[in-house]
């Protein structure tokens, strides 16, 4: 399997709580390993910026209020598969449907605040990567 990097965040639902080590123990755990990280609050025009794929969607001004509440923790995740892998350990975007186990099903607030956001391609991978990390700040 291609060893791969992908973009996580974990989001200010789960910042305000307090429950970023154990978010990334779950990466840890599942072979992904933590190549790049830092801690910052997204401007209302990087939030725009990020999620601008949903613009037309009618949760998108909340979704932008939401990511902008309060710091988030930006990551490149690396390993066999790293973009799938993260997906599974992450769980459906709905906690009701996350399957156990699943960081959702055992974290997330609500669908809008389901405390992590994770690539879902290759492409989209390095678009989010270089949105937030230059080649200097990520170390394998
Ligand atoms: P995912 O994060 O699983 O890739 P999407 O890309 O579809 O999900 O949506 C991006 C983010 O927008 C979700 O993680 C969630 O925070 C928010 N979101 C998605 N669908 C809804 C919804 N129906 N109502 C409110 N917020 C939503
Ligand atoms: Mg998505």
């Amino acid at each position: 399997m291609p060893v791969e990097q992908t973009l996580s965040i974990i989001k200010p639902d789960a910042t305000r709580r307090n429950i970023t080590g154990e978010i990334i123990a779950r990466f840890e755990k599942a072979g992904l390993r933590v190549v790049a990280q830092k801690r910052l609050t997204l401007s209302t025009a990087q939030a725009e910026a990020f999620y601008n794929v949903h613009k037309a969607r009618p949760f998108f001004k909340s979704l932008v209020e939401f990511m902008t509440s309060g710091p988030v923790v930006v990551q490149v995740l690396e390993g066999e598969n790293a973009i799938a892998k993260n997906r599974e350990v992450m769980g459906a975007t709905d906690p009701a449907k996350a399957a156990p186990g699943t960081i959702r099903k055992d974290f997330a607030e609500s669908i809008e605040a389901n405390s992590v956001h994770g690539s879902d391609a290759p492409e989209t991978a390095k678009a989010e990567i270089r949105f937030f990390f230059c080649d200097l700040e990520i170390v394998g």
